[in-house]
């Protein structure tokens, strides 16, 4: 994009700006339901082709993709397990055969496995940090060509505020996404010579099927925690990616961005 239309966004009308992300492939993991759907329809929503990746739920997937495709986007499901480096190297071949290079990959997929740390077993510890941590680490190195060739590339991780602050029972689930804050910063140092940026988003306790399984006491607490006293929507999460994911934010790199409604993270 050139200087002179970049200078023009202030005079743009609503329907350029629905267009953000338009002509730009977007890999979104874990996009099958939650927050991560609701980024894949976002940007699709915004002229995206998006890929909704999802590891166990096909059905669920596919009803992603089919909403996106009905209201007139394109939109394709593959699965694939973020945790496992080949099948990620697969899905990026099959991505780049159907889609061609990408250009926004948002690292979302994520799992818990909640528990007290002297019942926290060694596969406990190692199944959430292989998605969470190290499925950001296949995915970016599946597409980092792509993205580095891209011409405003964009990686974003959907970190929490709970590797910022930590939480009773989740020493995994904190170390895993307080890990994306340094992955995050040094991946921004070594793609930014190409114009590409790479940002964290770290959203607080969000209502979605992984807050499901939080008990009605605990629920109650938290939001005494919360100085806005709820927790999100994910139609809460969802802008500040779509804007880390646009060329909007080329100027914004290697940042935490917190969405946790005022947890000082
Ligand atoms: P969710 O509703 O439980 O959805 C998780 C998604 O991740 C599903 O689409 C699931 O796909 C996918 N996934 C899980 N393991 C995977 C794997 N190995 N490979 C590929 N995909 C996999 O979770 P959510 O609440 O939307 O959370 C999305 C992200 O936001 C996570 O990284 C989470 O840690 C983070 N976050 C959530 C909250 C919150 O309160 N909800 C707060 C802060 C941060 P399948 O269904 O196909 O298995």
């Amino acid at each position: 994009m050139s200087s002179d239309l970049r200078e023009s966004r202030a005079g743009q009308t609503d329907a350029e700006r629905s267009e953000l992300l338009a002509d730009q492939t977007c890999v979104v993991t874990g996009a099958s339901r939650g927050i991560g759907r609701r980024i894949a329809t976002e940007f699709a929503g915004h002229g995206a082709d998006v890929v909704v990746n999802y590891h166990s739920s096909p059905d669920a997937a596919e009803s992603v993709a089919d909403a996106i495709e009905t209201a007139g986007g394109t939109a394709t499901a593959v699965q694939a397990d973020v945790a496992d480096f080949e099948a990620t190297a697969a899905f990026a071949d099959r991505v780049r055969d159907e889609f061609g290079a990408v250009d926004v990959l948002v690292n979302n997929a994520g799992v818990n496995v909640d528990k007290r740390f002297e019942r926290l077993t060694p596969e406990d510890w190692q199944r959430v940090v292989d998605v969470n941590l190290g499925g950001a680490f296949n995915c970016t190195k599946a597409f980092y060509d792509d993205l580095k060739e891209a011409e405003h590339g964009r990686v974003v991780n959907i970190s929490s505020v709970v590797g910022q602050q930590g939480n009773f029972g989740q020493v995994n689930y904190a170390a895993s996404k307080s890990g994306l804050f340094g992955f995050t910063k040094s991946l921004a140092l070594e793609l930014a010579p190409h114009g590409t940026t790479a940002n964290c988003v770290a959203p607080g306790f969000t209502a979605t099927d992984m807050a499901d399984s939080i008990p009605e006491h605990v629920h109650d607490r938290i939001c005494e925690r919360i100085p806005l006293n709820r927790f999100a929507s994910v139609d809460e999460i969802v802008p500040v990616v779509r804007f880390l994911a646009s060329e909007e934010s080329s100027y914004v790199t290697g940042e935490i961005v917190n969405v946790n409604g005022g947890m000082h993270g």
